[in-house]
């Protein structure tokens, strides 16, 4: 949401992004590859909420080679902020898009041979050479081609002018389940019909496979090029990799209390009633809820860090709204901070936690937060 000028001071539910605490993540991951393989920073879905702009920008000071997003609006946003290393496309794109992806200098994937003529054709009105990226499905069954039409897609496309062909690469269906057997079949697969169609003089220099799972734990798939997402962002994708590189979150959720009162035993809170006090107790609202991206499934489940203790939500989240209950914190009063995710105090309650509670997942908690929560970066 666009914030008014005129207003001076904001709804105090803020998100804090710790640039540095993202700039470390970026070098720690760095770390695990070798020097001749390069690291496109994965920032799509808003940077998983964290603001594709000063994620971006931050991701090329901490030496990042490339950065990846879903959208072309995205792509667009970064190459005005002045972002000039190689952006690429993770998402599909239309026929229609084709010329503002090449306006943008973006490098879309390719996984028809009719998207390829039409980027061909695009080029050539401008008199400039595309990089294309060619997209093998090996298990996905999401974007990609069928690796047996490979071939004959080379044939009919690869000589085609105004278009560059610089990378392939495929996305893994199982490998943060940890399914290696399955991941071994699909990196097989793609190594085998890449090996193919080099055979036949079809090359594509940057070969890639590897998300956050397979850059953390498989240096012998990284090939010449890891795609890492959520894990720059604080959270690597299973709890066995908490020991093989040093992560930390790069967002924490604020917000203050609005109001703390007292209600009588026996009162339902919230609509529907869902819950409905035991004895007398201190019931704080937070000014979070549905349009913040904060999910309903969190509704009398979820918990937030009040005075460094653990208040858990009562009743139902509302558009704008969650009610916590505070009876057992010594203390508050209306203003106090209440932190939704991050530390306070001893405590720290992190987005994986938030996930189990809504029975989801970190990308989901985090790509959910909405463009009207402020985002602070620190
Ligand atoms: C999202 C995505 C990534 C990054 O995945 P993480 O698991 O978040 O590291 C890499 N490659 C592609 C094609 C993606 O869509």
């Amino acid at each position: 949401m666009q914030h008014t000028a005129m207003i001076t001071s904001h709804n105090p539910t803020v998100a804090e992004v710790d640039l540095r605490a993202f700039h470390e993540n970026v070098q720690n991951m760095k770390k695990l590859i070798h020097d001749d393989c390069m690291l496109m920073a994965v920032i799509k879905t808003n940077a998983y909420g964290h603001g594709v702009v000063p994620i971006g920008k931050e991701a090329v000071r901490a030496g990042a080679d490339r950065i990846g997003v879903t959208a072309v609006e995205e792509g667009a946003l970064l190459r005005e902020s002045g972002i000039d290393v190689p952006i690429h496309l993770l998402g599909s794109i239309t026929f229609e898009q084709a010329g503002d992806v090449i306006e943008y200098e973006l490098t879309p994937f390719v996984a028809s041979a009719e998207l390829a003529k039409t980027m061909s054709a695009e080029a050539i009105k401008r008199n400039i050479t595309v990089p294309l990226h060619v997209k093998m499905d090996t298990g996905l069954h999401r974007f990609g081609m069928d690796p047996n039409e490979m071939l004959s897609f080379c044939e009919t496309c690869y000589d085609l002018p105004g278009i560059c062909w610089e990378g392939i690469y495929t996305h893994f269906s199982s490998a943060d389940e940890g399914e290696w057997e399955k991941t071994k079949r699909e990196y097989q697969l793609f190594r085998d019909t890449v090996a193919e169609l080099e055979n036949n003089g079809f090359h594509f220099p940057i070969k890639h496979t590897a998300a956050s799972t397979i850059t953390i734990e498989r240096p012998d798939l990284h090939l010449n090029m890891v795609r890492p997402g959520i894990a720059l962002f604080g959270y690597a994708p299973a709890l066995r990799h908490r020991k093989m590189v040093s992560l930390k979150s790069v967002m924490r959720l604020r917000s203050k209390l609005v109001r703390v009162r007292e209600l009588p035993p026996e009162t339902p809170v919230g609509y529907g009633g869902s819950y409905v006090t035991k004895g007398r107790e201190k019931i704080a609202v937070v000014p979070i809820g549905l349009g913040d991206g904060y999910h309903l499934a969190l509704s009398n489940k979820g918990q937030m860090l009040v005075r460094g203790q653990r208040a858990g939500i009562v009743g139902a989240i509302s558009l704008d709204q969650t009610l916590i209950d505070v009876t057992h914190i010594d203390g508050v009063t209306e203003g106090d901070e209440v932190i939704i995710m991050g530390r306070q105090g001893e405590d720290e309650i992190l987005a994986p936690q938030i996930a189990d509670w809504m029975g989801s997942n970190v990308d989901e908690v985090l790509a959910s937060l909405m463009m009207r929560v402020q985002r602070e970066y620190i």
